[in-house]
């Protein structure tokens, strides 16, 4: 069996080790440079990998081969594969079908780090033999081959989704689907929102399927392709359908196992993380963890960086950096949970952004908007016109600076950029880690 895998990074690195591991002959090629790290593991395996290209003749005989999700499922090699009938799976697909372990998979839109990390945190807690992989940490296809987890709890993307074809989620939670990605969707919704539904692939009656009931296409979907497995949805009010929803002061589930905790003990606050975390106690609780164990969890979970992170207080002025927030419904939810006016930070890498959802919050909630961003154009265009104060930065001290100078003493700066990083930043981390940096450099001194 001849298993090429494209992309040499976390993913394709774990499905080659997987792969030699399983007997198979193994070849791994990356189009662009493969970090030290992942040729130092390749190479003290004897693995063979090439850099820089992807050689046809290389590639184009094996039996299978394991895609990575940045690469684009049009990209001409990978239509040059199909059309020869070579399977073209993700690394996901590929690991799960060496291991028995429960899965517990998590997709949506936005969420996914956030709820994944709280349901491991929970189920560390209740003494469960679990990994966190996906898009979290290491890959799922290297903790199968090295360790040998009872269960899994795992981020998927819409990218993965699409290399997914056998592989069944015993929990599947699926938390929202708004626009994100379209550029890779041929700017379809209906496609992107295809490949979200495709975490119920295979699901059986034994599994179970949570969703947020406000979602306006899961619902529909449903109706269109009913599942066998147990549905438990989760709204942001007492209604019918739900079996999870907050009631006066207190968090209820009825399903998978009926659950109880005060809203005033969650660690988590915002309307959006309430929604992340029914989500995470309904999918905890179908994976077997006592109530006792979420019950701790939910309160305790420290969050997750990057994420609504608080990055310090300066002459009053509270920063948050949420460096994730890459699309526009993430930035909304962040304003929607903003308690004090708001400098906002918005601006990067346009995915093809439609600003128009978040017009009405920018206006109610914020008292100036910085632009940051190589190119801030569209921003110009679309929120100039509010006649809220404005800057115009490409850079994050000047940023900072700008926010610094409008922001009155008792509000929040809040970097929430509605777009993905490239331009300025080597990737979302980089932009949150400058931006934190810069706020503690403003902090007075500690002594
Ligand atoms: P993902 O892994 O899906 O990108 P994260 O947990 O990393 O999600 O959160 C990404 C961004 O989305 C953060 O800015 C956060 O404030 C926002 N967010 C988190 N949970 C939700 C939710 N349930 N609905 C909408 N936005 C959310």
């Amino acid at each position: 069996m001849r298993t090429v895998i494209l992309g040499a990074a976390e993913s394709g690195v774990g499905a080659a080790i997987l792969a030699q591991k399983k007997g198979h002959e193994v070849f791994v090629s990356d189009m662009g440079r493969i970090k030290e790290k992942y040729k130092a593991l390749l190479n003290g395996r004897y693995l063979p990998w090439e850099e820089g290209r992807h050689t046809p003749e290389l590639i184009l005989n094996a039996d299978e081969v394991i895609k990575s999700p940045g690469i684009p499922e049009n990209a001409p090699l990978v239509l040059q594969l199909k059309a020869k009938g070579i399977p073209v799976i993700s690394e996901i697909e590929f690991a799960a079908r060496h291991t028995n372990a429960q899965m517990i998979c998590i997709t949506g839109s936005n969420g996914k780090t956030t709820t994944s990390s709280l349901i491991y945190h929970i189920l560390r807690k209740a003494g469960l033999n679990v990994g966190l992989a996906g898009n979290i940490g290491r890959s799922l296809a290297l903790q199968v081959a090295e360790d040998n987890h009872d269960c899994y709890v795992i981020e998927i993307s819409s990218f993965q989704l699409d290399g997914m074809f056998d592989f069944r989620a015993n929990v599947a939670v699926l938390l929202n689907i708004t626009p994100d990605h379209l550029d890779h969707y041929g700017f379809c919704m209906q496609n992107y929102v295809d490949s979200k539904m495709r975490i119920l692939r295979n699901q059986t009656a034994d599994d179970t399927f949570i969703y947020w009931s406000g979602d306006e296409h899961i619902g529909r979907e449903l109706e269109r392709h009913p599942s066998p497995a147990l549905l438990c949805s989760f709204a942001d009010k007492r209604e019918e359908q739900a079996v999870g929803f907050p009631a006066g002061d207190t968090l209820c589930i009825k399903a998978p196992i009926p659950f109880e905790m005060p809203l005033a003990e969650l660690s988590l606050t915002g309307k959006h993380n309430l929604r992340n975390a029914m989500a995470a106690a309904m999918a905890a609780l179908a994976a077997g963890a006592p109530a006792q164990a979420v019950r701790e969890g939910l309160s305790d979970f420290p969050g997750v960086e990057h994420r609504l992170e608080k990055a310090g207080t300066v002459n009053g002025v509270h920063y948050v950096n949420d460096s994730k927030a890459t699309n526009v419904d993430a930035c909304y939810c962040a304003l929607d949970s903003m308690q004090t006016p708001v400098v906002l930070i918005i601006g990067g890498l346009d995915k093809g952004n439609d600003y128009s959802q978040i017009i009405p919050l920018v206006r109610e909630k914020c008292r100036a908007v910085v632009y940051l961003g190589a190119d801030n154009a569209k921003l110009h265009e679309h929120f100039d016109g509010l006649g809220l104060p404005m800057a115009d930065t490409h850079s994050m001290p000047d940023c900072v600076a700008a926010c610094a100078r409008l922001a009155h003493e008792g509000d929040t700066v809040l970097l929430s950029p509605c777009c993905a990083s490239f331009d300025l930043f080597r990737n979302m981390e980089d932009r949150g880690d400058q931006f934190k940096t810069l706020v503690s450099g403003m902090l007075p001194p500690s002594r």
